[in-house]
């Protein structure tokens, strides 16, 4: 351990276990709570994960200040940065294109009608744009639409998607330009001069568990929405009764990239310490819960994690034998046709107790 503090962050030699040839991880132990700045807290949940054939230990602290959870240690920015490839962001091997298309619009339609309750129409920025759907389809329908993100894998998949969906991308790489007036940039938001109060809504699609440090942007954002504008996030819920089920196995912990896990609770005191005021907060989510707890159970009897996604990818990584491959395959046949109605009972149960594996928040800014 060789440590110097950093904003809250202690810097330490990477404890993982070095594999001949691999090149290390660094990490930074999460001394203080990344909402509220407590120092005290307790151990959640302790987690093994490989991350290019080095093994370390996570772990996940819940703050006794306000009940956030989060992943420590953290991976420096560099690693981290390496977690997000284009395949991250979407398979390329999916067999069916034409059925993955009408699905993603269809999850984009819903996500414009939830927000257009609160905002009709108006300038939109979408923090962590991914592979850049949701911007397209607001463009689409006459939002100003701008999305940003850090990736630049991602941004040229959101590019790619407008000369093949809805708009006529140039793919110039500028960060400009669209057919239908979409608009990317690469970056985080404190990168760009977005002139104070000149937005009309945020939104933050399963981004804000990725930022580690949620506090600046949770500010900046209250700064560049007009009065009356909305900021729309949703995250995976620790609290909700998915979480609950899968303890440790659940898919939304997704370590080491989730590096913050709120509730309800966490996420409404870290909007209104910015100023913002929460309006709703949705518990239903078809889109992520019922998948997320049929994965999580089904690693339970998998020989190895995460298999379904990667299957389901066409990308299971190597040294898996044909038995193990023909085990994994069965079991899938066999328990996945009983687990995935029992998920779907499970997870709307969840969603009708307000304890819903995924949430949706809606805040205004006053
Ligand atoms: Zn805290």
């Amino acid at each position: 351990m060789n440590g110097s503090t950093e904003g809250g962050l202690k810097t330490v030699a990477n404890s993982a276990e070095l594999v001949a040839g691999m090149s290390r991880h660094e990490t930074h132990a999460v001394e203080s709570c990344p909402l509220c700045g407590d120092s005290r807290n307790s151990l959640f949940h302790q987690l093994r994960h490989t991350l290019n054939k080095v093994e370390q230990t996570y772990e996940l602290r819940k703050c006794r200040g306000c009940g956030l959870v989060f992943v420590s240690p953290r991976l420096s920015e560099a690693a981290l940065t390496q977690l997000y490839d284009q395949e991250y962001y979407f398979s390329t091997g999916w067999p069916y294109d034409g059925l993955a298309a009408r699905i993603i619009e269809y999850i984009q339609s819903q996500r414009r009608r939830r927000v257009e309750r609160f905002v009709p129409t108006g300038r939109l920025l979408d923090i962590g744009s991914g592979s850049g759907h949701f911007v397209h389809h607001m463009a689409h329908h006459g939002w100003e639409a701008t999305g940003i993100d850090f990736s630049a894998a991602a941004l040229a998949l959101a590019r790619l998607n407008g000369t093949n969906g809805n708009g006529n991308g140039n793919g110039n790489g500028n960060g400009n330009g669209n057919g239908n007036g979409a608009r990317f940039l690469q970056g985080s938001i404190e990168d760009h001069q977005f002139a104070p109060g000149s937005l009309d809504l945020i939104t933050l699609w399963q981004v804000l568990e990725h930022i580690g440090e949620p506090r600046p942007l949770f500010q900046t954002s209250h700064q560049i929405l007009r009065r009356g504008g909305m900021l729309v996030a949703s995250v995976p819920n620790i609290e909700g009764l998915s979480s609950r089920l899968a303890g440790e196995r659940w898919w939304g912990l997704d370590v080491p990239r989730h590096l913050v896990h709120y509730s309800p609770s966490t996420l409404r005191r870290g909007l209104e310490q910015a100023g913002f005021r929460v309006m709703h907060v949705n518990h239903f989510s078809l889109q992520y819960d019922p998948y997320a707890l049929l994965h999580s159970s089904l690693d339970w009897v998998f020989t190895r994690r995460h298999f379904l996604s990667d299957f389901a990818k066409r990308n299971v990584p190597g040294k898996l034998s044909g038995l193990e491959f023909a085990y994994n395959v069965a079991t899938l046949v066999v328990l996945g046709p009983v687990l995935a109605p029992l998920c779907l009972l499970a997870t709307t149960t969840g969603s009708c107790l307000r304890q819903g594996g995924f949430i949706e928040v809606f805040a205004r800014r006053d």
